[in-house]
């Protein structure tokens, strides 16, 4: 994995920030830190970092104006941290433009596995330069050309709806998607009965995508979405 990155650690609370900042550290990420949200936004333009690990409760502005503040001109993969436990926090965030979630307290590991996720997709930005006729992960590939899905060699049986669901998530891959976007994009709309029936297709999907105890695709988020992850090529 590219090291050479640089991530941003905008935390007020200083013990917790001296806790990212020594595991930036001594896992070989190069680090900026900011300890309000104005500070935050400054050092987002000025340094571009490819990575931003945000607290939510900021003393000087939301957080979740920070995050529409930053994706109103970057793209840069925002990780929310949040002391916050309920859910509504995590899909506001999320439908705010953040890609991922932690909730506080966190471990050392959880939060190095969350930047590694997010590596992998900056990886997957950078080589897919733009929108590709052919999506490939792992084994999935999605000719959007031909409108087909392969696990392999097999084309995959897809209804309309679950096609467009999986084109949906391979376009976002390694960000957590919440409810209200996935309905809002498939359906129009969010209304319970789309919830409902995105449930469903969803799990059917899921049961033609990881079949036979195969690799997993999707990651169920509950009570808020799903995610799609990149899957290692070799696997
Ligand atoms: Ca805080």
């Amino acid at each position: 994995m590219n090291h050479n990155i640089l991530i941003l650690v905008v935390e007020d609370d200083v013990t917790v920030r001296n806790l990212m900042k020594t595991t930036m550290k001594a896992n070989g990420y190069r680090y900026i830190a900011a300890g309000n949200a104005n500070s935050a936004i400054m050092e987002a333009a000025s340094h571009k970092p490819d990575i931003i690990l945000l607290d939510l409760g900021l003393p000087d502005m939301d957080g979740i104006k920070v995050i529409e503040n930053i994706r109103s001109w970057t793209t840069t993969p925002i990780i929310v941290i949040s002391a916050r436990s309920e859910d509504e926090d995590k899909i506001e965030a999320l439908d705010a433009g953040a890609d991922d979630y932690i909730t506080k307290p966190f471990s050392v590991d959880e939060l190095l596995a969350r930047i590694r996720v997010t590596e992998r997709r900056l990886d997957y930005m950078i080589t897919k330069d733009g929108e590709e006729p052919v999506f490939e992960n792992g084994v999935l590939k999605i000719d959007h050309v031909a409108g087909c899905a392969y696990l392999g060699e097999e084309e995959l049986h897809l209804t309309p709806i679950e096609y467009k669901l999986l084109c949906l998530f391979a376009s976002h891959v390694g960000k957590v998607l919440t409810h209200t976007f996935i309905t809002k994009e498939v359906w129009g709309q969010c209304t319970e009965s789309n919830i409902a029936s995105m449930r469903v297709y969803m799990a059917n999907l899921r049961k033609k995508l990881e079949k036979d105890g195969g690799v997993q695709y999707i990651q169920t988020h509950i009570g808020i979405g799903y995610r799609m992850l990149k899957v290692e090529a070799d696997k």
